[in-house]
This record gives structure tokens, C-alpha cells and sequence, in this order.
């Protein structure tokens, strides 16, 4: 039974300096579409973000693009998707997209990408969710990232129970099967809405 319906997809507005990174995340839109799961993401049309989006939408796939207005200009909306919510502000982008997902997967990307990965990283923590994050470690690309929360474990800040509450994968091919893996109790999502607190209690 597929239980995760739609994604987030974080990732770079950026292509990166490694073609391999544009494949995977044309690889990873063209899973989704197989798998019938949408992709919610920042709505941009440049870098991995784009790609990501296009490749879903090129393989029949359903995309959920959330972008803030003063970003419309700035990361070339794609406007040809199926769902486009406009938001007024960055904080208003983050709660629908947190709405809109079953789970999270951070592809490559930025200072960005890394904030909206940390971000669903210390609510998760904090108790506030339970929905899957996912840091796909394609081409060892957050092995610094993975490094560090190994080193914050080792010096005592993560506490026990308190661990990061991340899921890694190292191929496109194992991102969503991970992802559905990680999921054991939880008979279905729609069960587990109940269980995740409404963002405004954040
Ligand atoms: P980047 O990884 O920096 O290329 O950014 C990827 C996406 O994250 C873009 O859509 C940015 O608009 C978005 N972004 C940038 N800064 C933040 C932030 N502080 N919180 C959430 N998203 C952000």
C-alpha cells in the first residue's frame, strides 16, 4: 500500500557544479510520477528546483508549487503545474508546504535547502511531527551535514530520545521505498494527520 501521497521536495534554486545533480533530481520527478506521489515544492523554475518539477510534470506526475510573491520574478515561477499557491511571506510558504507533505526529502541545494531541512529537522525533534525527513545523500553530497549531527551525538547535544530524527538515503532509486519503510506503525497518513500539530502551535 502506498501510505505517502505527496513529498516536499527541498532543494537547490541552483543546477550545482555536478551535472549528476540535475539528473538525480529529474530521476527523483520522474519517480514520484511512477509512484503516483505529488511533489510539493518552492515553486521556482531554475536549478534543481526546477528540474525536479519539470521532469515530474514531463512523466505525468502532479506538482504542488508554493512560492512567496516577492520570489515570483526572482526564481522564475513555473506557473504550468497543476496546483500554485502565492504566498504573502517565506513563513506562510514553509506552513502550506508542511501542509501539503506526507514526508521530506532534501535533495542538494543551498543555505535555503539547508534551512527548511534543519528547520522540519528541530520540529520533528520538538515533538511536532512525525513525518518522515529525508536527506538523500546522492554523490555523498550531505556526508558534512551527516558528519556534524555525528559529532553534535558525540559531544552530547542530541539527547538520548532526542536524537535527529533523519532517514538517509544514498540513490534516487531508494529515496521513496525508504521513505515508505520508515513508516511501520502508522497504518495510514491520513491516521497520522491527527497525531501532527497544527502549524500554528509550532
Ligand atoms: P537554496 O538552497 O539557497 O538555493 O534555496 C532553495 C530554496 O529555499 C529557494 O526556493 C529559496 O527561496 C528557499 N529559501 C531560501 N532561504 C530560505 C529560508 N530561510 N527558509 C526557507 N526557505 C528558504
Amino acid at each position: 500500500m502506498n501510505r505517502i501521497r505527496t513529498v516536499c521536495v527541498f532543494c537547490g534554486s541552483s543546477p550545482g557544479a555536478q551535472p549528476e545533480h540535475l539528473d538525480d533530481a529529474e530521476a527523483l520527478g520522474r519517480a514520484l510520477a511512477a509512484a503516483g506521489v505529488g511533489l510539493v515544492y518552492g515553486g521556482g523554475n531554475i536549478g534543481l528546483m526546477g528540474a525536479v518539477a519539470r521532469a515530474t510534470l514531463n512523466a505525468g506526475g502532479h506538482v504542488t508549487g508554493v512560492i512567496p510573491r516577492f520570489l515570483v520574478e526572482r526564481e522564475v515561477m513555473l506557473g504550468d503545474v497543476q496546483e500554485l499557491v502565492i504566498t504573502e511571506d517565506m513563513h506562510e510558504r514553509k506552513r502550506i508546504m508542511f501542509e501539503r507533505s506526507d514526508a521530506f526529502v532534501a535533495l542538494p541545494g543551498g543555505i535555503g535547502t539547508l534551512e527548511e531541512l534543519v528547520e522540519q529537522m528541530t520540529w520533528a525533534q520538538l515533538g511536532r511531527h512525525e513525518k518522515p525527513i529525508l536527506i538523500a545523500n546522492l554523490h555523498g553530497f550531505w556526508t558534512p551535514l551527516l558528519t556534524l549531527l555525528d559529532h553534535m551525538h558525540a559531544e552530547g547535544f542530541l539527547r538520548p530520545g532526542l536524537e535527529s530524527p533523519h532517514i538517509v538515503a544514498a540513490r534516487v532509486e531508494d529515496i521513496l521505498p525508504t521513505l515508505e519503510a520508515s513508516l511501520p506503525y502508522v497504518e495510514d497518513m491520513a491516521d497520522n494527520a491527527e497525531a501532527v500539530a497544527p502549524v500554528g502551535q509550532l
